[in-house]
């Protein structure tokens, strides 16, 4: 799909949704059947090409248009669905997504999308597949003409029409459908300019009218935020459409250029440091993790959910940055290492492929940790740096697979990453280095708890001096001149043992 226009009235007392979206497409191949999603209990009314009213066969949340246009192979075509009823509440959002329809303090509805599990045809018909982009999105929203509405990219216009207002939100750069979300309530505005990478950004910022003192403070964080981030990934990737920090009635979630956030307006996370050290006080968690996919999973898409990885790795890493960035970088590989208590190594972090199933919640914590191996494996910070802001380059607007990203680090750090990436992210054991001295100048050394093939180089202190070594899951040998104490650099994600 190339564009799409929803266009949709949304009826807070009846907790339901009318409209319709038009989509622009180019014909792949000649062919008359043309899939779009939408679940129940949402109902399509009617799907037009030209004028002229089309047949639909209906599949659970498939529906099948037959088009009677002659396809052209090339050809840019449009077609409107039209479409309403009351969509599925979420009851646990944003992981058990849908709308949610809530009351702020002063009795005003409060009312947002979250559908990134659940997908986008929860509430409005799409092409439900994160490997389909529009390059662009026009979205607008009616609404009771008391509330606001807040979606992605720009606020073109607003039009009054009599008991309701109607909020017209431009997205010119592409994204993915998980992202596109409406936001509904007493909202108020504040906006500074940043001066970033690219130029002035827009940050702007929509909170419920009685919490904009206090996140005048609190949101502070997101030009922190934007700080870091842009030193370790590069430019924001859409400033032609704004950064925003939304408020929401749930937790919080990547929104692409709408972040939407519901933390309270406290540090951690829900008050909470995930890490354990202390450092994970120093932040909000939600404006930091979830505006860092702006560059990990907005910027960067996964084609296939079953590498989410790419999502939820590098943006669990870039808590770390942040605080590497803002407090130095212990204080980042402190927190790295103290999020260990979280991993389960119990399943591998990628899923399985084309059946919309996600790897284990590893991909957070270990996969932090994971990316922070490869830090120490580089050993040189601007290198690294380099290749963070280069992913963010080389993939711009793109949605990709893991074996692109797994290429293109093997490929900057010089080294084949192959069996590294299938141990850590395909396979679920946590390798060991195993190892012990044969006599007073012998160090015997092997990976164990891995794949056959695992030969990720280590760090090792022995005594004063530091070694790399790189073993293999046969034993080595290290000629030392005296046998001292060894200790693995605690900043590899690995485990140890000495055979004695
Ligand atoms: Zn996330």
């Amino acid at each position: 799909m190339n564009y799409y226009h929803l266009d949709i009235e949304v009826f807070p007392d009846s907790k339901a949704i009318s409209g319709s979206n038009t989509v622009r497409y180019r014909v792949l191949e000649e062919n008359q059947i043309l899939q779009i999603d939408l679940q129940e209990p949402l109902k399509i009314v009617e799907v037009s090409q030209d004028g002229q009213k089309l047949e639909i066969r209906n599949e659970g949340a498939a529906h099948f248009i037959s088009l009677k246009k002659k396809q052209e192979r090339g050809a840019f075509e449009e077609l409107t669905i039209i479409y309403e009823g009351q969509p599925k509440e979420a009851v646990r959002p944003p992981w058990d997504g849908g709308i949610t329809w809530q009351k702020d303090e002063n009795g005003n509805h409060f009312i947002a999308s979250s559908n990134q599990g659940i997908g986008s045809s929860i509430w409005w018909p799409s092409k439900d597949h994160p490997a389909d982009e529009v390059d662009s999105m026009l979205i607008s929203v009616t609404v009771p003409k008391d509330l606001m509405n807040v979606s992605n990219g720009r606020l073109r216009k607003v039009e009054k029409r009599g008991k309701t207002k109607t909020y017209h939100w431009f997205v010119s750069n592409p994204i993915n459908d998980y992202g596109v979300n409406v936001n509904i309530g007493d909202y108020v505005h504040f906006s500074e300019k940043y001066p970033g990478e690219k130029g002035e950004l827009d940050m702007e910022y929509f909170v419920l009218r009685n919490n904009l003192e206090k996140a005048k403070v609190h949101f502070q964080d997101a030009r922190r935020m934007m700080e870091a981030f842009e030193h370790w990934f590069g430019p924001y990737p859409f400033y032609e459409d704004s950064y925003k920090l939304v408020e929401a009635p749930y937790l919080g979630m990547e929104h692409q250029s709408s972040v939407t956030y519901g933390n309270g307006y406290q540090n951690g996370y829900r008050g909470t440091d995930l890490s354990g050290t202390g450092w994970g006080m120093k932040f909000d968690f939600i404006i930091i993790h979830e505006s860092g996919h702006e560059w990990f999973a907005n910027n960067i898409t996964y084609k296939d959910v079953a590498d989410m990885w790419i999502h939820e790795s590098f943006t669990n890493y870039s808590e770390s940055l942040f605080l590497d960035y803002h407090y130095g970088k212990e204080a980042g590989q402190e927190y790295v290492r103290g999020t260990r208590t979280r991993i389960e190594n119990k399943l591998p972090i990628i899923g399985r492929y084309s059946v919309n199933s996600r790897g284990s919640g590893d991909m957070y914590y270990k996969g932090g940790n994971i990316l922070n191996t490869l830090r120490e494996i580089v050993n040189d910070d601007e290198k690294w740096r380099s290749i963070l802001r280069g992913l963010n380059a080389e993939f711009y607007h793109q949605t990709v697979t893991t074996q692109q990203v797994e290429e293109y680090i093997s490929d900057r750090i010089g080294l084949d990453l192959s069996s590294f990436f299938d141990q850590y992210l395909r396979n679920s054991a946590l390798p060991v280095l195993e190892y012990f001295y044969s006599d007073e100048q012998t160090l015997n050394y092997r990976w164990t708890n891995c794949i056959a093939s695992f030969d990720m180089p280590v760090d090792l202190e022995l005594g004063e001096t530091k070694v790399r070594v790189i073993p293999n899951t046969k034993w080595n040998q290290l000629k030392v001149s005296q046998k001292t104490e060894v200790t693995v650099d605690p900043d590899y994600y690995v485990g140890s043992f000495i055979l004695r």
